[in-house]
């Protein structure tokens, strides 16, 4: 730890405009290709001096070729005491906490011969309107696992086809503990990202029931803030994926930040709500097409009107 610390400090006197992220695991530091003072656009993994610049995708491994450029003078000491030797591989594998799916966990379509809690479950998945053809594309399914019974289980698969989240939602009203969640390291999920293209306008919503409604390429926040450590933002701001962000009503103030992070990396944002009272899920499919369709753009003007009611969106 102390090492590390060490070499904080010793970046933090090499790059300028250097802020330190929560976890102390990265610093976001002045690009020494396109930056300019005060933006500190470039992100450097302190462990692994894994390096990407949001702005002009200056990226790499090794910040020899940066020091070069911005304090050569302080080459052979990095080389000398600060180098990795770490593999970015090594890093992830370390962070990533194994999860799995029960090991009779079933889908739910194509299953002809449901028991009774199957069928009840899948009575629960029509009735929060999954259809046959959702229920494949969501691969939603189920198990009799004392944790996962009569629960209606939703698997998240990342860009490999790797499972990196399941949330098993209670058929049951009388059971007050509604969602039993497994994940790898939250900051690396992005739900279904295997689904998403982020080439194309992408729709965000806050949690995965809310996705069946969503006849978009989309994916959900599994909360209501986007944490600028996250993958989904990385992959964002790296690709510039204009965004809608269709969060219900009671979460505005989340949303205005949401859209202000993203603007602040050139994002396009788009916003919309629910009418008041209603959450996503409980909208149909063509209601959520509208509200994509008459989403506004996200200006400071717009956050003003918003704010102050004049645009009843
Ligand atoms: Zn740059």
């Amino acid at each position: 730890m102390r090492a590390a610390n060490n070499k904080t400090s010793f970046l933090s006197k090499v790059f300028s405009d250097v802020r330190l992220s929560t976890d102390s695991s990265e610093i976001s530091v002045r690009c020494p290709f396109c930056g300019k003072a005060g933006k500190s656009k470039m992100c450097i993994i302190i462990e692994t001096d894994v390096y990407h610049c949001w702005v002009c995708d200056e990226k790499g491994r090794g910040l020899g070729k940066l020091i070069k450029k911005v304090a050569p003078q302080k080459l052979q000491e990095y080389n000398e005491q600060y180098r990795s030797t770490k593999s970015p591989a090594q890093k992830i594998e370390e962070q990533i906490p194994d999860i799995s799916l029960p090991e009779d966990f079933a889908l739910l379509a194509g299953n002809d011969f449901l028991d009774p809690d199957g069928r009840q479950i899948l009575k629960y998945a029509t009735s929060r309107g999954f259809t046959k053809s959702k229920l494949w594309k969501f691969r939603v399914g189920y198990s009799k696992e004392n944790q996962w019974r009569r629960r209606l289980i939703l698997p998240s698969f990342d860009e490999d086809g790797e499972l990196n989240f399941i949330t098993g939602r209670a058929i049951d009203k009388a059971n007050t503990f509604r969602y039993k969640n497994e994940s790898v390291s939250r900051n690396t999920v992005v739900y279904n990202e295997i689904d998403v293209d982020f080439s194309r306008g992408l729709v965000l919503v806050e949690g995965p029931l809310d996705l069946i409604k969503v006849p978009y390429n989309a994916t959900c926040l599994l909360g209501s803030s986007l944490n600028a450590e996250s993958r989904l933002f990385h992959q964002i701001a790296k690709n510039q994926t204009p965004v809608i962000l269709l969060l219900d009503p009671d979460v505005k103030k989340k949303v205005f930040r949401i859209a202000d992070l993203l603007s602040d990396f050139s994002v396009d944002v788009k916003v919309n709500f629910p009418p008041e009272g209603k959450d996503i899920n409980d909208l149909m499919e063509d209601e959520v097409e509208h509200l994509i369709k008459t989403a506004q753009q996200y200006t400071y003007a717009c956050k003003m009107k918003i704010k102050l009611g004049a645009i009843k969106i």
